[in-house]
């Protein structure tokens, strides 16, 4: 998504440019606007590339494609001081001879290169043809690569190569490395070619390069301008230069997107009307005093106030619940309900799949027991006769709570008067889908959206900045933490004595496989190898096993939940479809297969299962030997914490935010393309409250000092989504 990418907000907005301004601008928009197979160094082939492989198709997405790291060729190695643990290094030196090694898929170019110290081996796979051509064995040339051991030998695998004359004319130490694809590499376009490109781009760039910030921010926060920042960091004079270029459009990205949300956060709650609901009756009331079968937790009494005071308020209600897995958001949710069904609204609560659905419906009509409400479970295998009854007694007015699946979203379902809307673990849904749901009313309904993944501040301030966010963070007393250990896979033994014992006790075991969908087969094979070793470990008729998995239909999928449910069954065996919100009090230990392959916070929903009752509950992460860093940090972590705002801290340092998960599916509504969510805190800090302060003094942005963020905002880099009309 290019950074000036359609108008975000509606063309009436606030804005009057000088006519000298707009001239200006329009030639840099046409100029940025242009086909990148017109860049010199491009053409049509190029350009074609460029457009599929990276999704580059104007000047000004190039520009924009910033390098993903900086390699420092300050410094010739010599042969001798060359181990695999070194980075990219460049050395100078002399080819002695090439040759045309191996046959097939493994033949190879291998030249033995040198120095006065020693030789290595450069190794090309393929596409090398040009290169004993142009590096003629006996002339001087520098080498650049990753040293490995190939062979048992040391070697430079794929190393770029260049005439040493031209070495000298690099004037920074920091080299700007670009991403690529294996297709463009094969097309020369390379890393290096990119670089070729971006220095053609700035070359032609036009003078008056249009700013984005107004000088008297630039002062304030001692920023370089754009036009700098753009050439320094694809060229970087120095370090120090690469520092201020890197700030400064980390800054204007986090800026305009909190500029942006902001300023819908504050639109949305002086112009959206929303439903007063002003009454607490009858059915709270008798819940709260008949039904309710505990004391409320001190956090879940405080979130119910904020929702009481949002649905008082007249405006619309747009509110994130966090809580962590067990903290009891369901009860939230229905109370939230009740407060609707008290001033004479409908409300639904939608859950991303049947069995959460189910499992709502379930605990809802239990919780409603005795008070003549009705509630009803819609999902996409609801029978005809239940469908019509159902979209029935919604349009009536009858049916007071809808409970299910995205069979809600369906347009048949209309309902009389539908006041809340309540979305459990939102980052299931797309955004699309979301949006669907406020459709279905006259006045938009109120918004609950609950989710247990729990989302750092800078995260959520970022993400959900325009939502008001309620947690719960507070677990229902007497919930003992969940011990927590990771086993190597020749200790099995040892945990299949312990889920025996476990068993003995009466409790039952949840096992999980992990699933990535790349390979659903593969995946499908080590559930089944899995579940061959527990039928060998625990025999019928002594245990019985339930199992679960993608590939099978629903209804077995819910005879088998059932089953277990009940307590039926001792073992539940699983792919991670029962990641979210399933409730067993009574399944005690969560075994993780392949733990190594989950993402943490994946790990800490699945844990979050167990853990429910009084009793003791066990989460053992199983692994291989061989663990990536990244996936040793994440069990440990699992291991030393039962506190998922941590882990989510921790998550996002090790993943970065585009890869959080939820967030990825939730549709995250903007593409950061320098700025980096967990490492960036601080500047998301500071964007935040300069944008705070400008919507402080000028909410529409109508001061003359403010009409160039009037301007950036509607081509901002937060897209179409509005966001704020969605969560
Ligand atoms: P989650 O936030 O993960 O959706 P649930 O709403 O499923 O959590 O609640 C977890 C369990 O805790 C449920 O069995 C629920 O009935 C129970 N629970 C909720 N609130 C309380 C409370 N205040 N005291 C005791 N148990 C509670
Ligand atoms: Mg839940």
């Amino acid at each position: 998504m290019s950074l000036y990418s359609g108008p975000v907000f509606p063309d009436c907005c606030n804005i009057t440019c000088r006519a000298t301004d707009y001239r200006t601008e329009r030639t840099m928009q046409d100029f940025l606007k242009q086909d990148i197979q017109f860049l010199p160094g491009v053409g049509p082939a190029k350009g074609d590339l460029l457009r599929k492989e990276v999704n580059i198709h104007t000047f000004e997405d190039l520009i924009y494609y910033f390098p993903f790291r900086y390699v420092d060729k300050s410094k010739f190695y010599k042969v001798r001081e060359i181990h695999p643990d070194l980075p990219y290094i460049q050395i100078r030196g002399t080819i002695k001879k090439y040759a045309s090694v191996g046959g097939g898929r493994k033949k190879r170019l291998v030249a033995a290169f040198g120095d006065d110290t020693g030789t290595l081996e450069l190794i090309w796979f393929k596409g090398a043809k040009w290169i004993p051509e142009n590096f003629p064995p006996g002339k001087e040339v520098v080498v650049f690569g990753k040293p490995t051991v190939y062979n048992k030998k040391l070697n430079l695998v794929h190393p770029e190569m260049e005439d040493p004359s031209k070495i000298k004319k690099v004037t920074s130490s920091l080299q700007a490395v670009y991403s690529t694809t294996e297709k463009m590499k094969d097309n020369y376009l390379n890393s290096k070619a990119i670089s070729k490109l971006q220095s053609n781009l700035i070359g032609i760039l036009p003078s008056n390069f249009s700013e984005t910030l107004p000088s008297w921010l630039l002062q304030q926060l001692k920023l370089v301008t754009l036009d700098r920042a753009l050439k320094q960091i694809h060229f970087p004079d120095s370090v120090a230069d690469h520092k201020q270029a890197e700030l400064r459009l980390k800054f204007e990205e986090l800026f305009y997107i909190q500029l942006n949300i902001l300023q819908k956060r504050t639109i949305r709650k002086t112009e959206y009307k929303g439903n007063k609901f002003p009454h607490v009756g009858e059915h709270l009331n008798s819940f709260y005093k008949e039904n309710l079968p505990f004391e409320l937790t001190g956090a879940q009494k405080k979130v119910l106030r904020e929702i009481r005071a949002d649905l008082g308020s007249g405006k619309q209600m747009n509110r994130l619940l966090q809580g962590d897995v067990g903290s009891g958001k369901t009860l939230v949710a229905l109370m939230s309900m009740l407060i609707a069904l008290d001033n004479d609204f409908q409300a639904c609560l939608m859950a991303p799949t049947e069995i959460l659905a189910s499992q709502h419906f379930r605990s809802i009509t239990t919780f409603l027991e005795g008070l003549g409400i009705t509630v009803e479970l819609l999902t996409g295998s609801s029978k005809k006769p239940a469908r019509e009854r159902i979209h029935a007694g919604l349009q009536e007015g009858s049916l007071k709570i809808l409970v299910g699946t995205h069979a809600l979203l369906e347009d048949v379902v209309q309902f009389k008067r539908l006041g809340l809307v309540i979305i459990d673990e939102q980052h299931r849904f797309g955004v699309a889908q979301r949006a669907k749901l406020w459709q279905k009313s006259s006045v938009m309904p109120h918004v609950l959206v609950m989710t247990a993944t729990p989302i750092p501040r800078t995260l959520s301030m970022t993400l959900y900045g325009d939502l008001d966010i309620s947690v719960i963070d507070e677990l229902p007393p007497g919930r003992k933490p969940i011990i927590t250990r990771h086993f190597y896979e020749n200790q099995r033994l040892r945990v299949f004595g312990f889920i025996k014992e476990e068993i003995r006790k009466g409790r039952q075991i949840y096992i999980v496989y992990p699933l990535i969908r790349e390979s659903e087969t593969m995946d499908y094979k080590d559930l089944e190898d899995g579940l061959e070793s527990i039928s060998r470990a625990f025999p019928p008729p002594e245990y019985q096993v339930s199992v679960v998995h993608g590939k099978m239909k629903p209804e077995e999928k819910a005879i088998s939940m059932k089953h277990f449910v009940e307590g039926r069954t001792h073992i539940m065996v699983a792919t991670t479809v029962i990641e979210v919100g399933v409730d067993v009090p009574n399944a005690t230990t969560m075994v993780i297969e392949s733990a190594e392959r989950f993402g943490l916070s994946q790990l800490h929903q699945l844990r979050g299962r167990v853990g429910r009752g009084a009793d003791q509950s066990y989460c053992i992460l199983m692994s291989g030997y061989k663990l990536s860093e990244d996936g040793r940090k994440r069990l440990e972590t699992m291991v030393s914490t039962n506190d998922g705002f941590e882990i989510a801290e921790v998550d996002l340092k090790l993943r970065g935010p585009g890869d959080l998960e939820g967030t990825q599916q939730s549709g995250i509504p903007f593409n950061l393309k320098i700025a980096h969510l967990g490492k960036d805190q601080q500047i998301l800090i500071l964007a935040r409250d300069v944008a705070e302060r400008i919507l402080d003094e000028d909410p529409k942005l109508e001061l003359e000092k403010h009409f160039i963020f009037a301007k950036n905002i509607r081509k901002g880099s937060v897209n179409k989504v509005n966001w704020g009309d969605i969560s």
